[in-house]
């Protein structure tokens, strides 16, 4: 392991090769796709591709890695996948509704991934930026396990549907994989990407007071988040992106062989 400074918590040591969206992610995907997940990305320059590496680079320190695992990280994908006991999980036909999930925990992991896009160096995070001095009180809050201001970050959440008849199965938009892309809303900008099935949109600085109580904002000091479906196909980016994917497919441009 090469030595260096690590990112989180500035001290020099051996640095782990580290991930920004969760390895378990890419480790479902692969596992259902031999090894192998298709990276769609919107840069016409490049060709769409199966992906088989997970995005990592050395970053943080031992302890670091520990830490984001630890205390945020195992709980809230466990979470989301409906595999903590300890969180009630109700479906409808609007969204679900997580009763007795950690708000706060899930809004550092998910704050934690923002926090990683934009110290990597990695290309497939190359459109996530943060500005100083708000880099700096996100790395503090994750290092020190406080909830970050609301004023500062805000996270919304979609559940991604199809309803189309043939349409993506819940199975198949869990295996979707995008590098992720930023919106502009003038005095506010929001980061997006998916993690198993949802749609993840976080604003720096944070959503407006009146906002906050819209549908699947993660709000870390209420115990029940309801997170609204969203068809996939009315996210803009997401179908340019699959567009400009199938685009590349049948130009011959592509490497995958169907
Ligand atoms: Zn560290």
């Amino acid at each position: 392991m090469p030595i260096g400074k690590c990112k989180l918590c500035n001290k020099v040591g051996e640095l782990q090769d580290s991930h920004v969206l969760p390895n378990a992610l890419f480790k479902n995907i692969f596992r259902a796709n031999k090894g192998k997940a298709i990276h769609f990305n919107d840069d016409k320059h490049t060709f769409v591709r199966y992906e088989s590496k997970s995005w990592s680079e050395f970053m943080l320190c031992q302890n670091c890695e520990r830490h984001i695992n630890e205390s945020y990280e195992q709980e809230s994908i466990a979470a989301i996948r409906n595999c903590l006991s300890s969180v009630r999980i109700n479906k409808t036909d609007t969204g679900i509704t997580f009763a007795n999930i950690n708000q706060k925990t899930l809004q550092l992991f998910l704050v934690s991934i923002l926090w990683r896009a934009a110290a990597s160096t990695h290309q497939a995070y190359e459109k996530v930026y943060l500005p100083e001095p708000w880099k700096e009180e996100i790395r503090i809050s994750i290092l020190e396990n406080k909830k970050v201001r609301s004023s500062l970050v805000g996270i919304q959440l979609r559940r991604l549907s199809d309803p189309s008849k043939d349409g993506f199965s819940l199975a198949s938009l869990k295996q979707l994989l995008i590098s992720p892309f930023f919106r502009n809303h003038g005095n506010r900008f929001s980061f997006c990407f998916l993690i198993e099935g949802f749609f993840v949109e976080i604003f720096v600085p944070g959503i407006q007071a009146k906002r906050r109580n819209d549908l699947g904002i993660v709000a870390p000091n209420k115990s029940i988040l309801f997170v609204p479906y969203q068809d996939i196909f009315d996210i803009p980016e997401l179908v340019q992106i699959m567009v400009s994917g199938y685009g590349k497919f049948v130009d011959g441009k592509s490497r995958i062989k169907s």
